[in-house]
């Protein structure tokens, strides 16, 4: 393999391109908005920069790692010579189907179609190619130069020689790559979400208050960050949607949302990104809203 296109250029696209390019793939990023474009290619910018300070990367290597990115905004004429294309356009179902039925109309029939859905099915995601047997979930962690972890994600018909493939192109990414198989919200979210969700009952029954929660679950369990700071960092409305996802999924009451994080998505309280979650962001870092009630 040794072109890759990479849809979307978010927060993930952009350390999606990062992490291929700097392992001498060549990658096409795409996005419909040539702002995030530009946008992407600054933030790759500045995070190469970081790994030359901390002296993982020479200012040579960095050169060619740009070098070997592109960018564009036709999708269906960027993938055209792609051995791998990976998606990270917005979470949406119907956006996503539509890529993908894309993809299936103007790939090789070898070109492997990955998705790094957070919570959509791959099978859904394949029943609408004519080779289901190549798609697959490759779910990068944020932030992707830094986290290690790849979950791929089995589709119901994605073949061995496909999952062969992508676990071996992992490796060569210097990620650890972990199989699992394609049920709402897969492993991570399965089990991560489930926790935030306890978290933020446990804050709404009036248990005990945001930095409590977090610090019994920092110092306690070693918990790099408490869960209610990693509902912030990941976005409330984002959490939200995963939790919906596992509750219509196995229609099992455990997975409901509870009320006040339905409430802070409803009245636009999304977590870092919006200034305001279970923390308060606006003078920059994170203030604890001692005095909110969360009721
Ligand atoms: P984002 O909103 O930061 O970026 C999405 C990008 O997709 C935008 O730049 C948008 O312009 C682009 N886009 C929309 N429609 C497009 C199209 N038709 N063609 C090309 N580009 C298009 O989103 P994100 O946080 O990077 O998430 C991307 C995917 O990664 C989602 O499926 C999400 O579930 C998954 N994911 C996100 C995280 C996270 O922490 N943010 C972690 C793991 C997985």
């Amino acid at each position: 393999m040794k072109n890759i296109s990479v849809i979307g250029a978010g927060t993930m696209g952009n350390g999606i391109a990062h992490v291929f390019a700097m392992n001498g793939f060549d990658v096409k990023l795409i996005d419909v908005s040539e702002k995030a474009l530009d946008k992407a290619l600054k933030t790759i910018d500045r995070n190469l920069d970081r790994m030359i300070a901390k002296e993982k990367m020479s200012e040579q290597d960095k050169k060619v790692t740009l070098a070997h990115i592109s960018t564009h905004t036709d999708l269906i004429k960027a993938v055209q010579d792609s051995d791998m294309v990976v998606e990270a356009a917005t979470e949406n179902i119907d956006l996503k189907l539509k890529i993908f039925k894309q993809l299936d109309e103007n790939t090789s029939d070898d070109c492997i179609l990955a998705s790094n859905t957070s919570s959509i099915s791959i099978t859904k995601i394949g029943a609408v190619t004519s080779k289901p047997e190549k798609v697959i979930g490759m779910h990068f962690m944020n932030p992707v130069p830094v986290m290690k972890l790849v979950e791929i994600i089995n589709g119901y018909s994605t073949s061995k020689a496909t999952t062969d493939q992508v676990v071996d192109l992992s490796k060569q990414l210097g990620k650890v790559p972990v199989q699992v198989n394609d049920y709402p919200g897969f492993i991570a979210n399965r089990i991560l979400m489930p926790m935030i969700n306890e978290a933020v009952y446990s804050l709404y029954e009036g248990v005990a208050e945001v930095e409590a929660i977090d610090t019994i679950m920092k110092l306690g369990m070693a918990h790099p960050m408490g869960p209610l700071q990693l509902a912030d960092f990941i976005g409330l409305d984002v959490c939200l949607a995963i939790l919906n996802v596992l509750y219509e999924g196995f229609g099992n009451t455990k997975y409901a949302p509870c009320p006040l994080l339905i409430n802070m998505v409803t009245a636009g309280k999304l977590g870092r990104k919006s200034g305001e979650g279970f923390y308060d962001y606006s003078h920059g870092g994170k203030d604890l809203m001692v005095s909110k009630s969360f009721k």
